[in-house]
């Protein structure tokens, strides 16, 4: 019998809903949900693929214990034991968990639970932290809160949409949508990228400036519209703080159009028009992405987009607002559950006593928590790992593959070598599984129920449409057994992931209010839904913003160099990004056969003239340089990149983990955007 089972697809952050094709127990195909708020009846060609992986052979389906160099097929019992002793041994600081935006908010709030009461150790993030956090940290400062601020549909009501460092007609398809939307009523497109992408195609302006420099393009509009007296003064004077300041760093000279000019490579008057539609429209919206957030200075271009749209006056009305656009399914939800080293669910702080005697309290275990103390982010605990003594010597990594993932290869891998123990829990037997010391078989987004938060903060419901293959089970689960084997079935007496979620519901504030029979709406519900008669929020901030005084606060900020530069051994500027086909690390869009046959190995697009006096040709294959590694790829000659510009899509073992450095301290955020590279043809025979 043919049934159609209706869950969110699995990529993304737009958070579309897709209905399964079930028969005879196994995925058959996809339609989109037409009644979605978020993708009205359409999906994107990951979309329409998402079930091509799930019954790939290769899927783990038992438990993996290591026994010298080999693997041997265990059953979960004697998997659990010894993860339940060898996690007995270490003290809290020596134990990393990384969570995962690919898994649902049971399976991660489980997960950040069992760390916090059952291993006392606030060392858990996830992959987040090279992506999420700039805007996070940039948010909360200027607004008291890093989310974005109103919801998808909204964008398509928008006068002027400024959208930068984000190739949405690639990234996220169906947000794209929206773009098309505004357009059709009137509404005008900026749009600023190094490249010339698919996005850019359909942009009334197109600013291609240098990567690394969006704070000079920022202040100088921001500059324009005060020059101009097209600033929004009421307000600036109702609703914001320390507007004098920021006055004083837009208006120096070095942000005039023509010295930006020189500095970004985009023309005096393209910038002066940006500013006037800007300051001019009746609604403006800011999208952006990775190529603002991926900066080792991504903290900074927050502030500075949050600058502008304070400035303006664009905060808390339909088609205005700041629509930071997530790149996983669930990563609003992620960092929504706690999984970071320094918040509780609900971005309640670790380090707040109130909030940790009330989490203690309903938790209820028999002995403390982890202390209130921020934990070891992502990147600290691979550079701990790699010291011998006084470092992490045990991980439990759910859906993560750092050795793919994350950016400074070389940190991550020695790090991993280091450790004593390494307990993985994955879908697929991945890079990272091969230095496990136990892989455990996870099941996939169609296997389980639960639920998924997605950019604009709407929780909706996943679906279990099949079993899970051999004995795999969810994450939810295993670490439920996990802990029970650890002594505290009591705290996670848990039956099913509705448990899961109606405790979390009750210690965080923003989902007070979402109850399971709100969920079983196709809106789902968009957080803050602060109790059961709430409907949920779309637009944020609308009379007040989340800081105490209910002011939003300028930050000013200033153009700094980016942390690397060009010069004659490293005369190329790197940048990422992502194409249409494949998702992340391809772990499961390159066992799509549809997908895997548009693209299936990792390139590198550089401007002919630049191939040409490099002596290589398109097709040739390449070998990469940066200063803190190199890879070999094929070479793809096209003109819509600037000269001196190159571009590697996100993907493809460990590809540009091995060409990008460490990351930063403010927001724990690699440089991935302006990383200097050479290339030369490669060795053949
Ligand atoms: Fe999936 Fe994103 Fe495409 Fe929607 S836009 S179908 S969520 S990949």
């Amino acid at each position: 019998m043919i049934t159609h089972v209706p869950t969110i697809c699995p990529y993304c952050g737009t958070g579309c809903s897709v209905n399964l094709i079930v028969n005879d127990g196994k995925i058959v195909g996809t339609t989109p949900n037409i009644r979605s708020p978020v993708n009205e009846g359409k999906l994107c060609p990951k979309g329409t693929y998402c079930h091509q992986f799930i019954h790939s052979p290769d899927r783990l389906k038992k438990p993996l214990v290591r026994k010298g160099d080999v693997f041997i097929e265990t059953d979960w019992d004697t998997a659990y034991h010894l993860i339940a002793e060898k996690f007995r041994q270490y003290a809290p600081e020596e134990i990393g968990i990384l969570a995962s935006a690919r898994c649902s908010n049971e399976d991660n709030y489980a997960l950040m639970k069992f760390a916090r009461g059952v291993l006392k150790t606030n060392n858990i993030d996830h992959g987040a932290r090279q992506c999420h956090a700039a805007t996070m940290t940039g948010l909360t400062l200027s607004f008291g809160m890093g989310t974005m601020t109103n919801s998808i549909p909204d964008i398509g009501e928008s006068d002027c949409i400024f959208c930068l460092g984000s190739n949405t007609f690639e990234q996220h398809p169906l947000i794209g949508r929206q773009i098309i939307r505004a357009k059709a009523k009137g509404g005008r497109f900026i749009y600023a990228d190094p490249r010339y992408t698919t996005t850019a195609i359909q942009a009334d302006l197109f600013l291609q400036f240098y990567s690394g420099s969006d704070v000079a393009v920022l202040n100088c509009i921001m500059g324009e519209i005060i020059r101009n007296g097209l600033e929004n003064r009421e307000f600036i004077a109702s609703r914001t703080r320390e507007f004098e300041s920021l006055k004083k760093v837009v208006l120096q000279n070095k942000y005039n159009p023509r010295e930006v000019s020189q500095l970004t490579g985009v023309s005096r008057d393209y910038l002066i028009k940006a500013a006037e539609w800007i300051g001019k429209a009746k609604s403006c919206t800011v999208l952006y992405a990775m190529g603002l957030a991926h900066h080792s200075g991504g903290v900074n271009n927050v502030r500075a987009i949050a600058n502008l749209m304070m400035l303006t006056g664009n905060i808390g009305r339909p088609g205005t607002g700041i629509n930071a656009l997530r790149g996983q399914n669930n990563v609003q939800g992620a960092c929504d559950m706690g999984c970071l080293p320094d918040f509780f669910p609900g971005y309640q702080p670790v380090t707040d006593s109130v909030v940790h005697r009330k989490i203690s309290k309903i938790w209820k275990f028999p002995d403390p928590i982890a202390p209130p103390r921020t934990g070891l982010d992502i990147s600290q605990m691979f550079q701990k790992a790699g010291y011998k003594n006084h470092g992490i010597r045990a991980m439990f990594l759910v859906g993560e593959n750092p050795m793919i993932s994350e950016p400074d290869l070389n940190t991550v891998e020695h790090g991993i070598r280091n450790l004593d123990f390494l307990v993985v829990s994955d879908i697929f037997f991945t890079k990272t599984c091969e230095y496990a010391s136990i892989v455990l078989p996870a099941a996939c987004y169609a296997e389980k129920e639960g639920t998924v938060t997605n950019t604009e903060r709407r929780v909706q419901k996943l679906h279990k449409a099949v079993e899970p293959p051999g004995i795999a089970k969810p994450d939810w689960q295993i670490i439920t057994d996990i802990a029970g084997m650890m002594g505290y079935e009591e705290q996670f007496s848990y039956l099913s992931p509705a448990d899961i979620f109606d405790e979390m519901a009750l210690l965080c504030p923003g989902y007070h209010g979402i109850t399971s029979a709100k969920l079983s709406h196709p809106d789902g519900v968009l957080w803050p839904c602060p109790s059961v008669n709430h409907k949920g929020t779309a637009i944020l901030y609308e009379e007040r913003f989340s800081h105490p005084d209910g002011k939003g606060v300028f930050c000013p900020v200033e153009w700094k160099t980016p942390s690397e530069l060009p010069d004659s051994h490293y005369p190329f500027r790197l940048t990422t990004g992502r194409v249409i086909w494949h998702w992340h690390t391809g772990t499961m869009t390159r066992r799509s056969k549809n997908l895997a046959d548009e693209v299936n190995e990792a390139y590198i697009e550089v401007h002919p003239a630049d191939a040409a006096s490099a002596g290589v040709s398109d097709g040739d294959i390449v070998v990469v340089r940066s200063r803190k590694g190199s890879l070999s790829c094929r070479i793809k000659t096209v003109s819509d990149i600037k000269e001196g510009v190159v571009f590697m899509p996100l993907l493809f073992d460990a590809a540009l983990s091995s060409l990008t450095g460490k990351s930063v301290p403010e927001s724990g955020t690699a440089e991935y955007k302006s990383v200097c590279v050479t290339f030369e043809p490669a060795l053949t025979g």
